[in-house]
């Protein structure tokens, strides 16, 4: 029997999500199908390695048939659904599939390049909080004006001349085009190709050259763990699909792909496997959790549906409708949208200093409605704790059934909380009915 203490905590968790509005834009609510395969005995056996179609030194432990038939049908899963030639799905978090990559392709002391923490950059893109900016030599691309520009980023990779080059984001509310980079990286590539010179009195044969320049050349990655639902729909032009251009691609599958709380890593290039693969086992794990790689397949099969196409095209549709809503009330324009007032994905960042308050402020004001919503780092911005930005994202409310007009009256809603407009009675009401609206979602 499950103790006592646990009950009461779950049971008060599960009321807490069905009782409030999730707008924290790397949340979501998965089906009951994958939380049950979360906790399922999959999670049992002791897997140290891979099915023998991945490694031909296979698993450390006997008994594995079973969970290796597991690994294959996820891995094909995450192929089909990516449309990509290779995927590990043992990594068990975004942050320990990101570690991965650093450790396939960089050596400790390397270059790398990335946005900073902020503008959009995730904490493993190089910060010095994380492994990644204390092992790695990590620079920057700024933005230019909110926006990434692909001039700038060429010019810093020119003078940074790193390994790894570090795309994707954490907050941001724009496509970015994947193919473009791609060139920009080629051709840097093609440069440091001609550019490299070997001393002629050495003696150093032309596989040795070939090998020294390769282990230079710049890898492209990107986290895609907040897009990667778009990217799942084939929703957006080829060009804004980094699966297609990037050299390795890592995500969760917990944001906007709502599956269950974990990552993968996906790449075509067959001669990244042996890297890839070695880098997390046994480089960064030891035996994976298998009941989440059976969760990942479950979810990976509900993104494969028509239905979930339906959904993401409802999480921009509300995301943008719930920035309308709040212009409608902040005629004065006090909140600011950073980097526009049109989301092209998930998501917004929003400068609330012209109301007067902090980002954290902002998050308790909305808190105390029963919204829920992160501050956030925004240009300009010092230290995580002193910020003056909020982002706000619709995947988990859309999941719970918002539909365009909710969203619009959410967005006013918000407005007239952060700008002490309104009546706190009938902003309550209007939260309860909503609230109502969309009813329980787990039983
Ligand atoms: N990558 C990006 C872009 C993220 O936004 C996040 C988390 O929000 C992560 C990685 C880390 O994922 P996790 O919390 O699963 O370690």
């Amino acid at each position: 029997m499950i103790d006592k203490t646990l009950n009461q905590i779950v049971s008060k968790e599960k009321d807490k999500l069905n009782n409030e509005l999730v707008l924290i834009a790397s949340e979501n609510y998965p089906s009951q199908d994958i939380l049950d395969l979360m906790g399922s005995v999959c999670s049992v056996p002791y897997t140290e390695g891979y099915p023998l179609s991945v490694s031909k030194q296979g698993r450390h432990y006997a008994g594995c048939e079973v969970i290796d038939e597991l690994e294959e049908y996820c891995i094909a899963k995450a192929c089909e659904l990516f449309r990509v030639n290779f995927a590990n799905v043992q990594p068990m978090s975004g942050s320990h599939a990101n570690t991965c990559v650093y450790y396939a392709f960089c050596k400790p002391g390397d270059r790398t390049l990335s946005a900073s923490l902020s503008t959009m950059a995730h904490l493993t893109h190089g910060s010095k909080f994380t492994h990644s900016g204390r092992f790695y030599e990590n620079h920057n691309y700024e933005l230019i004006n909110e926006k990434l520009d692909y001039d700038e980023l060429k010019k810093r990779l020119y003078e940074v001349k790193p390994r790894l080059l570090i795309t994707g984001y954490s907050a941001y509310s724009h496509k970015i085009d994947f193919q473009k980079i791609r060139e920009i990286v080629d051709q840097y590539n093609t440069d440091l190709e001609i550019d490299t010179e070997f001393p002629e009195d050495v003696a150093i044969s032309d596989e040795e050259i070939q090998k020294a320049i390769e282990a230079k050349k710049c890898i492209l990655w990107t986290d895609m763990a907040h897009f990667s639902g778009f990217i799942a729909t084939h929703v957006w032009e080829d060009k804004y699909d980094p699966t297609q251009w990037a050299d390795v691609v890592t995500t969760t599958t917990h944001k906007t792909l709502r599956g269950p709380r974990s990552a993968i890593i996906l790449w075509n290039n067959p001669d990244y496997c042996k890297k890839i693969n070695q880098a997390v086992f046994p480089a960064n794990a030891g035996g994976t959790n298998q009941a989440a790689v059976a969760a990942k397949a479950q979810a990976f099969i509900e993104a494969l549906q028509p239905e979930f196409k339906d959904y993401i095209n409802q999480v921009h549709t509300n995301m943008q409708a719930l920035i309308n809503g709040i212009k409608e009330v902040d005629i004065d324009h006090k909140l600011r949208f950073v980097s526009g007032d049109e989301t092209e994905n998930h998501m917004i960042l929003i400068d609330v200093k012209g109301a007067g308050i902090t980002g954290k402020e902002a998050e308790d004001m909305l808190t105390a409605n029963h919204i829920i919503c992160n501050k956030n780092m925004i240009t300009g911005d010092i230290k995580p704790s002193d910020c003056t930005g909020i982002r706000l994202g619709t995947p988990a409310i859309t999941t719970r059934g918002f539909t365009e007009e909710m969203s619009n009256t959410l967005g006013k809603v918000i407005a007239s909380i952060l700008l002490k407009q309104g009546d706190p009675q009938e902003i309550t009401s209007v939260i309860v009915s909503l609230l109502n609206e969309i009813g329980e979602f787990y039983k």
